[in-house]
């Protein structure tokens, strides 16, 4: 057994692992696109076609339908394959809209490929249920392949989701390799792929449980060198600093991705309209605007998927409140209604909070209201997510309050705005939770490979895992 990671070449790919099981099975876990390259130029597409051999691939697992998670499925169907594509359910419902969009971005604005690509995509894509081992076919060359030499391989694997507290649908995976011949615990293998893994105090959805074996581990690192703020705390920052920045009847941008972040957020605010609308009239008032009909679709879903939110969430309903569907909240969906939206921000005087996409500033209709408004003293622009390098989010963050400008569809605009940064608003596990994640396990990896972060992120990791597992191997993946 061994585990190659594909990607992060250049900065620009995103998850994909591939377990090779023998010498004629291989699984692939996630085929992701890079955060930061979420529409990125011709530069970046032109790195993004599968380069590696598929032949071997007999199964693709899905962790979660983030695009640094799945982006690369269009290639990967390109390039021919056509074997199950395995998701949660909640997971296989939300993937074709995110493969579309994808699509309409990075690939093909022509319908009938993008339909045709989509068809494709359905008929490989196998729901499966949290919590329930199901079977990996390996191909027929080494169930039939009963030789001495079999005797010393993984002939055999099935598969696990289980729940990872990041988005909805999230999972992370276990896999289970056995030999059939010689049918010796010994001779099993318990791999885990973490994907990513939710934080302790992410709102709506429950933490992850730790499983109860991992010999090897894969685990993401993005914020294996931060704690967070608790979630009281970071609630707290979010009210102080939306008071703060409505208090000169300015907009409050806050760039999120689609998927998991806007309804974190949307979930917080109802928080803070419903506890402080009595105390401070501009709770009741102030309107809370969705600039993102693929945020509106997702919010659907979380509408749709109920039975995976948490305790908190669920006891909210039973009162009658409406964590995601709240009266303050306007949702814009056509692209003219978007730019009528900025213009109407632009001449009135009266706060708003508008949340919009790419969660880094990169692209989407986030860029179009800091074109307008980062020019703006009134302008307050909240980050509540990893920036990662390169992106327009880290410029503005690391230039906005020095007085500096960034560069925003090549022109160098000024930043006037304020920038604040909440840290503790984060759907990944922080190093607490990351290290918890190990703890909890009952059989304890011998192998831990660590990817998926920042450099210094990875090496602050590992180094906890080291204190932790002083006889493990513990290696820095990409
Ligand atoms: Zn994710
Ligand atoms: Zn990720």
């Amino acid at each position: 057994m061994q585990i190659i990671h594909h990607g992060a070449v250049n900065g620009v790919t995103g998850s994909c692992h591939q377990l090779d099981i023998n010498t004629h099975s291989s699984i692939l876990i996630d085929c992701g696109l890079f955060q930061g390259a979420e529409t990125a130029g011709k530069s970046a597409i032109e790195q993004l076609p599968i380069e590696f051999d598929i032949s071997n691939i007999q199964a693709l697992i899905i962790t979660h339908c983030h695009i640094d998670h799945v982006g690369r499925i269009p290639y990967l169907l390109a390039a021919g394959f056509n074997k199950p594509i395995y998701a949660t359910v909640a997971t296989a419902a939300l993937l074709p809209m995110v493969i579309e969009d994808a699509l309409k971005i990075g690939v093909t604005q022509n319908r009938r490929m993008i339909k045709l690509y989509l068809k494709m995509l359905k008929q490989l894509i196998t729901p499966i249920e949290y919590n329930q081992w199901f079977a990996l076919d390996l191909g027929t060359a080494i169930k039939n392949n009963n030789t001495a030499a079999t005797a010393n391989r993984y002939n055999q694997a099935k598969a696990k989701f289980r729940a990872a507290g990041h988005i909805l649908g999230s999972a992370y995976v276990e896999i289970a390799l056995f030999n059939s011949f010689t049918n010796k615990s010994k001779n099993n293998h318990r791999v885990v792929f973490s994907g990513d893994l939710g934080a302790t105090h992410t709102p709506l959805l429950a933490s992850p449980k730790s499983p109860y074996r991992a010999d090897t581990l894969v685990i993401e690192s993005t914020y294996g060198d931060k704690n967070h703020q608790g979630r009281k705390q970071r609630c707290e920052s979010l009210r102080k600093v939306i008071e703060k920045s409505v208090a000169d009847n300015g907009v409050v941008l806050i760039p999120a991705f689609s998927i998991g972040r806007t309804q974190e957020l949307l979930y917080e605010l109802e928080q803070l309209i419903h506890r402080y609308r009595h105390k401070n009239q501009m709770w009741e008032n102030i309107e809370v605007i969705i600039d993102s009909p693929m945020a509106a679709k997702f919010t659907e879903h979380y509408l749709q998927f109920k039975a995976l939110w948490d305790n908190e969430a669920k006891q909210k309903l039973k009162q009658h409140r409406h964590p995601l569907d709240f009266e303050q909240l306007y949702t814009v969906g056509s692209h003219q209604e978007h730019l009528a939206t900025i213009e109407y921000l632009c001449k009135r005087n009266k706060p708003a909070i508008v949340i919009a996409a790419s969660g880094m500033c990169t692209g989407g209709r986030m860029q179009n209201y800091l074109a307008r408004l980062l020019r703006e003293p009134s302008t307050d622009i909240i980050f509540v997510g990893y920036q990662a390098q390169g992106t327009t989010g880290r410029e503005i963050q690391t230039y906005g309050p020095r007085g500096g400008y960034c560069t925003i569809d090549g022109n160098k605009v000024a930043i006037k705005a304020a920038v604040h940064t909440i840290s503790g608003y984060s759907a990944h596990a922080d190093q607490h939770n990351l290290i918890n994640f190990v703890k909890g396990m009952r059989i304890k990896p011998t192998l831990i490979r660590i990817v998926h972060g920042d450099n210094d992120a990875k090496n602050a990791l590992a180094e906890e895992y080291k204190k932790l597992l002083p006889g493990a191997k513990i290696e820095i993946g990409v």
